[in-house]
């Protein structure tokens, strides 16, 4: 299974207990991890590694961000939750800040970025009633092929992946998919004038990076516009600098009508996820028709501002331009054998394996791990490669010689 690697003995005891107590919902890597600063961890072993997943780009501001961190250790002696039930003094600076950061006129905070996606579609729903004027109960949404939008039973219900929707039914109705990266598709669908919403990652991070052509996501953008359907989009992944601009839309100027966040709005410190509209859409929810006891925080808010303020002030976005280029053209370079593909956009990238071995990218993962790395395969064949943004540019080269040498093992096999 891991190719022959020895576990080490103090690690493989905490994985005897994991797999013993623990649900056996995950397949990690057999590392065991206990400390994290900026592109590193460090294993029970006292092992470093350079942190190529980054919490699936959670991590963007490096792990143990000593701004974040302070932001989190201050407001915990003050005030963790009030719930919504009352006001709190964190909540109205956050709201005020992360609405101009973006450019819209409210947020609904949440926690994980499933949540936000269920806040962002019924939002979208509610707007379809009340301000499209669909009859009562027929609002649709469009999706898209190989999505991932997280795990409940609503967001798999529109799922296009076995693995994560098989023996889970029945499944909730209201959804149209379309292919990705297919505005004809996109243009058939919204003729339907229940259609009330396209919901699309920029970038499908879990489907393995897969980059839509230039172009896509603004004609989308307009298709939707031309035809009254809100355009939402799923930045938990893409966003906050990870693609080289705030946002993956950025890079075509679309500003979505419903924006997603989650992950590294708070840099992996603590679940925080939001939704940001303007009024049409946002006012269309009511007091007591959706929430959520921890959304909005005043731990959550103080975490959030430092870790917004963290990727302006350290410019993170042009770092993971500048650093997601040289990391492509490296690897580029080799023309390895066993690598059909390079791809991705700034610090959100994948190589594709083709090799005789249906395990050689788990193979590669293991191989990896001994030299110092950490990355995971998705979908059988395919590496993401993406690092907290605060990685320098010696350690990203010193992280390619790893590859480098790592790769050899796909000879063995
Ligand atoms: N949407 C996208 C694009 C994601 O990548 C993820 C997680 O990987 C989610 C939603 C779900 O986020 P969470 O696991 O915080 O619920």
């Amino acid at each position: 299974m891991y190719n022959n690697y020895q576990i080490p003995a103090k690690t493989a005891s905490f994985i005897d207990v994991e797999e013993k107590h623990g649900a056996h919902n995950y397949h990690p890597l057999p590392v065991v991890l206990s400390k994290g600063s900026g592109a590193k961890v460090w294993d029970v072993e006292g092992k470093e590694y350079f942190d190529f997943l980054s919490g699936y780009s959670a991590v963007n501001q490096g792990h143990c961000h000593p701004k974040i961190i302070n932001a989190l250790t201050e407001q915990a002696q003050q005030l963790t939750l009030t719930s919504r039930a009352f006001h709190s003094d964190k909540m109205a600076g956050y709201t005020q800040y992360i609405t101009s950061y973006f450019g819209y006129d409210k947020v609904l905070p949440m926690n994980t970025g499933v949540e936000a996606v269920e806040t962002a579609l019924k939002l979208a729903r509610k707007w379809g009633y009340e301000v499209k004027g669909v009859e009562p109960g027929l609002a649709k949404i469009i999706t898209v092929e190989g999505n991932f939008h997280g795990r409940t039973i609503n967001v798999i219900s529109f799922s296009t992946d076995d693995t994560a929707r098989n023996g889970f039914g029945p499944f909730v109705s209201g959804y149209v998919t379309i292919p990705y990266n297919d505005t004809e598709a996109l243009e058939r669908a919204v003729q339907d004038p229940n259609v009330v919403a396209l919901l699309v990652e920029p970038i499908q991070g879990e489907a393995g990076v897969y980059v839509p052509d230039h172009g896509y996501l603004a004609s989308s953008y307009q298709i939707c516009k031309a035809n009254n359907v809100l355009f939402i989009a799923d930045e938990i992944q893409t966003g906050l600098a990870r693609t080289g601009k705030m946002l993956a839309c950025d890079h075509e100027g679309v500003h979505a009508d419903i924006l997603i966040l989650g992950k590294a709005l708070s840099g992996g410190v603590l679940p925080i996820s939001a939704v940001l509209a303007d009024d049409e859409v946002m006012l269309c929810i009511k007091a007591g028709e959706h929430g959520s006891t921890y959304g909005g925080n005043p731990l959550a808010c103080a975490v959030a501002i430092a870790a917004l303020e963290v990727l302006k002030e350290e410019n993170l976005a042009d770092r993971a331009e500048k650093l997601g280029q040289l990391f492509r053209s490296e690897l580029e370079k080799l023309n390895h054998r066993y690598i059909k593909q390079v791809r991705g956009k700034g610090l959100l990238n994948a190589v594709v394996i083709n090799h005789p071995n249906p395990d050689a990218a788990q193979d590669l993962c293991i191989e990896l791990m001994k030299n110092g790395m950490l990355a995971k395969p998705t979908h059988g064949d395919k590496i993401r490669f993406a690092p907290p943004l605060v990685i320098s540019e010696a350690e990203l080269l010193e992280a390619i010689e790893i590859i480098k040498k790592s790769l050899a093992v796909l000879d063995e096999n």
